[in-house]
């Protein structure tokens, strides 16, 4: 495939900077990045699909499952025991040119998608995940972490008529994007709480929430937030468990309040499901979810890699999108 625009994920940045949580899986050289849209140019050989077709606009799940371990024969590609990562473990999308297995390859609709958003769908599918494993509509959602994933969800939890949606972020730059995003659709069920200027968190967020949160979505992964979720969550709500702690250790600070006699109920999400996520992310543009202003830089080529990974860094750019063959 011609990559037409490919967007930068955090693990990207883990690797770009070396942190053990990825150096552990990389193994240099390799072509780094996993979120993309491009067209077919040409069929390796048993390539060949029915729905597939030179020249056509598509995306591609990036996680190469083996379809044979228990997990892969019931239906649940997603935890494949033998997932290799094209832009992790193999080459992946930073380039002009990029091959998929053709199992792996999602067919776009161009005039629904473009490929600005068609970049990031691998990222959005992360969010789709998330948020598919609860009902949200008439809820009071908690969304934990206002990165590039934290604002998919919010904006997914809007779409599917979520009733009050509670942000909380420790970011000044993060948390004004969210309050930037909530203005921009006039929405007044949305509330931003930036912490640690939020002087009582739970007590604000319980307030925020209605008394509690229906459904937690935890896209930080930092300690005090996972403890904020259990705490902020109404009895019987339902956990999605996305960020992933610095220190592989997390400790939980009221375990029998909190998690057990609440009877909570806690969902880990890990990629994308294989496909059901893509047809509900496709289905959800339909239903117009809009994340097009997510994108606040965007390149011509791969050439400005650098600069893009400091605006990464610092959080003045919530999605980098680049064009490696040019602005399509
Ligand atoms: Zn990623
Ligand atoms: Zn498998």
């Amino acid at each position: 495939m011609r990559v037409l625009a490919t967007a930068v994920c955090g693990s990207d940045k883990h690797i770009y900077q070396w942190d053990a949580s990825m150096a552990g899986m990389v193994e240099p050289p390799r072509v780094y990045g996993h979120e993309f849209c491009g067209e077919i140019v040409a069929f390796g050989p048993g390539g060949k699909r029915p729905h597939l077709e030179q020249g056509q606009y598509v995306s591609a799940e990036m996680h190469v499952t083996c379809g044979a371990c228990r997990p892969c024969r019931t239906g649940r590609r997603h935890i494949c025991e033998n997932t290799k990562i094209l832009g992790v473990h193999a080459d992946g999308c930073f380039a002009q040119y990029v091959v998929v297995p053709a199992f792996n390859v999602v067919p776009l609709d161009r005039t629904m998608i473009p490929p600005k958003v068609g970049a990031f769908l691998d990222a959005l599918g992360n969010a789709v995940h998330t948020t598919q494993v609860a009902d949200l509509s008439g809820k009071s959602v908690a969304v934990l972490g206002y990165g590039p994933i934290g604002a998919m969800c919010a904006e997914i939890a809007r779409i599917s008529g979520a009733a009050r949606i509670a942000i909380t972020e420790v970011n000044g730059l993060a948390a004004a994007h969210a309050r930037r995003w909530a203005r921009a659709r006039g929405l007044s069920q949305v509330s931003v709480l930036e912490i640690p200027r939020t002087k009582d968190p739970l007590g604000s967020l319980r307030e925020a929430t209605g008394g509690g949160a229906d459904v937690v979505l935890e896209l930080s992964g930092a300690e005090p937030s996972i403890n904020l979720a259990l705490a902020a969550a109404r009895p019987g709500a339902v956990l999605s468990m996305l960020g992933i702690p610095r220190d592989k250790a997390v400790t939980i600070r009221d375990y029998t309040n909190d998690f057990v006699f609440k009877g909570l109920t806690i969902h880990a999400i890990i990629g994308r499901r294989v496909f059901d996520t893509w047809i509900k992310m496709i289905d959800l543009f339909r239903a117009g979810l809009d994340v097009e202003d997510l994108v606040t830089n965007e390149f011509e080529g791969l050439e400005a890699f650098h600069e893009a990974m400091e605006l990464l860094d610092d959080r003045r750019a919530m999605k980098v999108v680049f064009y490696p063959n040019g602005k399509p």
